[in-house]
């Protein structure tokens, strides 16, 4: 099947409460066009010099998200047109990002990467450490005022068991229910992002706003 075609099946079986992220890493420009073309205005990459280039080449009313673990050094790379940060999971990170937002006169939107898998290799914070980037944030001395927390991501468990995944993706919801406790003080927490090429059913039916989706529109990397 054409990327088009892949892409309209998949956003006809989305809620409209769902927000599709085109994960496009690694794939050609003519590729991410076609998706354009289609109607497709989001797209998500994992490195950031691979994102800089493809924001160059095309068009403007694009967004782009980085899905990917973010070096503190290349955030200035992403900082003048990056729509949204899906994996912040420090508050060095989410401080550099304020910087460097502030340089370029932007409020650039972040989601904490919450750490719900059981593998050593997935990046993210635990709760204690959610608590504390939010509780820095929320002070208004530390001039956090360029970034804006809208809410979680989190990445299950590479397995094929169900009811695991499923366990891991209840777990960021109800840590993303609890925030809503305190939407007072941290503006538009209203983004939970989770769910890929082969959960997102899944992910759907446990909350998520936002799923990234890239094999099952573009073809295996
Ligand atoms: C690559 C990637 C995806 C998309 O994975 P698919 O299985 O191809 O849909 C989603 N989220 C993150 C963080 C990724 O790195």
């Amino acid at each position: 099947m054409s990327i088009a075609k892949n892409l309209l099946k998949i956003k006809s079986t989305l809620p409209s409460t769902v927000t599709l992220v085109a994960v496009s890493k690694t794939k050609p420009i003519p590729d991410l066009m076609e998706a354009y073309v289609a109607g497709q205005r989001i797209f998500g990459e994992n490195k950031i010099q691979e994102m800089a280039e493809k924001w160059e080449a095309m068009p403007k009313d694009i967004e782009w998200h980085m899905i990917g673990h973010v070096q503190t050094n290349k955030v200035k790379f992403m900082a003048p047109f990056v729509s949204l940060i899906h994996g912040v999971d420090s508050l060095k990170l989410l401080e550099e990002i304020n910087k460097q937002a502030k340089k370029n006169n932007r409020i650039i939107d972040c989601l904490l990467q919450i750490y719900i898998a059981e593998e050593e290799t997935k990046f993210g914070l635990d709760e204690d450490e959610l608590d504390e980037i939010l509780h820095f944030v929320q002070n208004d001395k530390n001039e956090m005022k360029n970034i804006r927390i809208v809410g979680l991501m989190g990445m299950a468990t590479f397995t094929d068991n169900q009811n695991q995944i499923k366990k891991e993706f209840t777990h960021l919801k109800s840590i993303f229910d609890k925030l809503q406790f305190r939407k007072d003080a941290i503006n538009r927490v209203s983004t939970i992002s989770m769910g890929m090429s082969g959960d997102y059913q899944l992910a759907i039916e446990c909350g998520s706003t936002m799923v990234r989706i890239g094999s099952s529109i573009f073809g295996g990397r």
